[in-house]
């Protein structure tokens, strides 16, 4: 079977990656640098036009370029979306303290999970394709971005666009912790409640202040009620400061909100709830701003189609393919919620996700090569 081929292709290069992966490790690429986040652009699509891809640098003032490369565009349909990143969350310098290190069968560096591994599977399927003659099923898009770890800001216009024209998204994150894809994910929600009182000397005259901080503590309480751990909607008053020192009636107080929901109706809720608190306290006056930054990842019937496709493909090369869900957010969100079937948590295994213990299991780089390729060749 074709895909087992593929495994058989990067599995006796396997050396060969590792060295690229390291290489892409050793470049590092924090979010916020777009000098180096453009340099290692310029790599990669140095990469991909070499096998073959019609290569855009999406140009990005506010941050690094992000990258698309399309391959196979004579293959019929609309095309299959590879979807992935290549910023980081570690700063220039990680490096000197978390050294790549390659311990038994783990290969440890910063963002070498989430998700430098990522560009390997991409080029090693791409590379087995066109060495061993293979066609995939529809053209294939892959779009790399350089902000995704910072809430995809600049990306986001582009993967909805990228999304709607496809048939499919495949989202190159880390699986869950047991190698499960995820088929959910929660919206991920930011808010600032502000409120403003009335300052006034404490001893002298409290009676002609009205305080900002006891009205939040109304506000505060008031979120923590729109809590529904059963309906998967979770909020967390993270922050709170307020106030100037303890003889004067505080005038200013405020809160920083994490809103999650499993559902895009349960994120509306959350956020008609919060954009509608109003004061408890006379004098005093309430405002929230913020939203959903990523839209809740439903399981609809459409992705759960598509994974029971994806586990079908898996049993070919012997895989038992699970899902799961997830708190966290990723570019998946966006590809889901404009309505195209989306699979995520396709990278290679391994732990330590944004921690200094993050590695891969380099044994997973072929099995996770040849999955994708069998998505690519076979749905
Ligand atoms: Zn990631």
């Amino acid at each position: 079977m074709n895909s087992n081929a593929v495994r058989t292709f990067v599995d006796d290069r396997l050396e060969t990656y590792i060295a690229e992966l390291k290489s892409l490790v050793e470049h590092e690429s924090p979010s916020r640098d777009k000098g180096r986040l453009d340099l290692l652009a310029g790599a990669i699509a140095d990469r991909w036009e070499g096998l073959g891809g019609n290569v855009e640098r999406i140009a990005n003032d506010a941050g690094g370029d992000h990258l698309v490369g399309r391959f196979f565009e004579a293959a019929p349909g609309p095309p299959a979306l590879v979807v992935g990143h290549f910023d980081t969350v570690w700063p220039v310098g990680t490096l000197a303290r978390l050294p790549l290190r390659r311990d038994g069968g783990r290969l440890f560096g910063p963002g070498v999970y989430d998700m430098k591994t990522s560009l390997i599977l991409v080029a090693g399927v791409l590379e087995a394709f066109a060495a061993l003659g293979l066609r995939p099923a529809r053209p294939i898009t892959v779009l790399f971005t350089s902000d995704e770890e910072v809430g995809s800001k600049t990306s986001r216009t582009r993967i909805e666009a990228l999304a709607r024209e496809s048939a499919h998204a495949l989202i190159l994150e880390p699986p869950l912790a047991d190698g499960s894809l995820k088929t959910a994910r929660k919206g991920v929600g930011r808010f600032t409640l502000t409120v403003e009182g009335k300052a006034a000397h404490a001893g002298v005259a409290p009676e002609l202040g009205a305080s900002a901080i006891v009205e939040l503590a109304h506000q505060v309480l008031k979120v923590a009620a729109l809590n529904d751990p059963a309906a998967g909607t979770t909020l967390n008053v993270g922050l709170i400061e307020g106030g100037t020192t303890p003889n004067v009636v505080p005038a200013r107080a405020s809160a920083e909100i994490d809103a999650r929901a499993v559902t895009i109706a349960g994120a509306e809720a959350v956020e008609k709830a919060l954009l509608g608190l109003s004061a408890v306290t006379p004098g005093t006056r309430v405002t929230v701003e913020g939203g959903f930054n990523r839209p809740p990842m439903e399981r609809s019937p459409a992705v759960a189609e598509l994974f029971a496709k994806a586990r079908r493909v898996g049993e070919g090369l012997g895989l038992a393919l699970t899902e799961g869900s997830t708190g966290g957010g990723s570019d998946g969100n966006f590809t889901a919620a404009v309505g195209t079937p989306t699979l995520d948590g396709l990278g290679a295994a391994g732990g330590g996700a944004h921690a200094d213990d993050e590695h891969i299991e380099i044994g997973s780089i072929p099995e996770r090569a040849a999955l994708l390729a069998a998505l690519l060749l076979e749905i």
